[in-house]
């Protein structure tokens, strides 16, 4: 192959597949998107993500001799060491499933996986929001709160790839359960879900009439308890607050141990806006040590949905140099 580097890069999603070809610019030749549909299995979605890359390739003019490899980004856990997902709650039956050999083994090209926190992480230092630092902490908050840290321009993985779940920080020893057994995390304190839990009880109490108004019959979520506070909800501007709240305090902890160059929010929650995220950046400046807080740039992700195959991809194609 001559000419400049590419790679493809996919990200596997619960609900979506979303596929691209990039340049090592971070430039995207061609894209494809498609639904995951999960409930058919790994055999389908697998062969789903071979079809949405190849189609991809296409939309860029490219064939497979155009690249040096195809990065996969996938819900964890998995073991970016053998390129196997070991067991992803949102995707049915996906246990010890060898991805990046098989996606390999379906396009012809090498393949590399990744978890996709760290694969957003990843893409945000190659491409986005902290292109050219070494010390990130990137926390991506929606209906779970994930986390990638990088540490002197590398992911760090732990022992077993597992590094970086900063949703299970314990916040109150005491708080609600969480999904991963334990209570009071971050994810249950601050994520989608937990802002959600907290308006269906401000509703059962009958303590937010305009929430009520908004929700009717059906379930509350994080946009309509945003639309009732933003329409003057004293309640509901309560509950994004508190959240944003503690988030803080789980990023005060991040920022103490780590002294990251930048700290980057990502993730569907970052829409709540100030709301969510003045309290948030707030606390964690009040409460940080306070170098430590001058050495932190605290921002919000660049790359929107792209992050994790761009990162996928930018890995692939530092691989192919090694
Ligand atoms: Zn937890």
């Amino acid at each position: 192959m001559s000419g400049p580097r590419r790679a493809a890069g996919v990200d596997l999603g619960g609900t979506k597949i979303h596929s691209l070809v990039t340049t090592e610019e971070g430039r995207v030749l061609g894209e494809d998107r498609c639904l995951t549909q999960a409930w058919e299995g790994p055999d389908a979605v697998i062969g789903r993500i071979v079809s949405s890359l190849r189609r991809a390739l296409e939309a860029a003019g490219l064939t497979t001799q155009d690249i040096v490899g195809v990065g996969i980004s996938s819900p964890g856990p998995c073991d970016p060491v053998r390129g196997v997902v070991t067991n992803a709650p949102n995707l049915l039956g996906w246990h010890e499933v060898p991805l990046a050999r098989l996606v390999s083994e379906g396009l012809g090209v090498p393949a590399l996986l990744e978890n996709d926190a760290n694969a957003a992480a990843y893409g945000e230092l190659r491409f986005g929001a902290c292109r050219g630092l070494l010390h990130i902490v990137y926390v991506t908050l929606g209906t779970g709160i994930g986390g990638g840290l990088i540490i002197d321009g590398r992911i760090y993985e732990g022992a077993s790839g597992a590094a970086g779940e900063v949703g299970h920080i314990v916040i109150d020893e005491d708080g609600p359960p969480c999904n991963c057994g334990s209570r009071g995390c971050l994810e249950a304190l601050a994520s989608g879900p937990a802002i959600a839990r907290e308006a269906a009880a401000a509703l059962e109490a009958g303590r937010s009439p305009l929430l009520a108004e908004l929700v009717g019959k059906e379930q509350p979520t994080p946009e309509l308890v945003l639309q009732a506070a933003v329409q003057g909800d004293a309640t509901a501007r309560e509950i994004i607050e508190r959240a944003g709240y503690h988030l803080g305090v789980g990023l005060t902890g991040l920022l103490n141990c780590f002294n990251p160059q930048a700290l980057i929010l990502g993730g569907g929650l970052v829409g709540l806006g100030d709301l969510y995220l003045g309290p948030a950046v707030r606390t964690a400046r009040e409460r940080a040590f306070a170098q430590i807080v001058a050495d932190a740039t605290i921002t919000t992700a660049e790359l929107g949905e792209r992050a994790g195959a761009l990162g996928a991809a930018a890995l692939v194609m530092e691989n192919a140099i090694r």
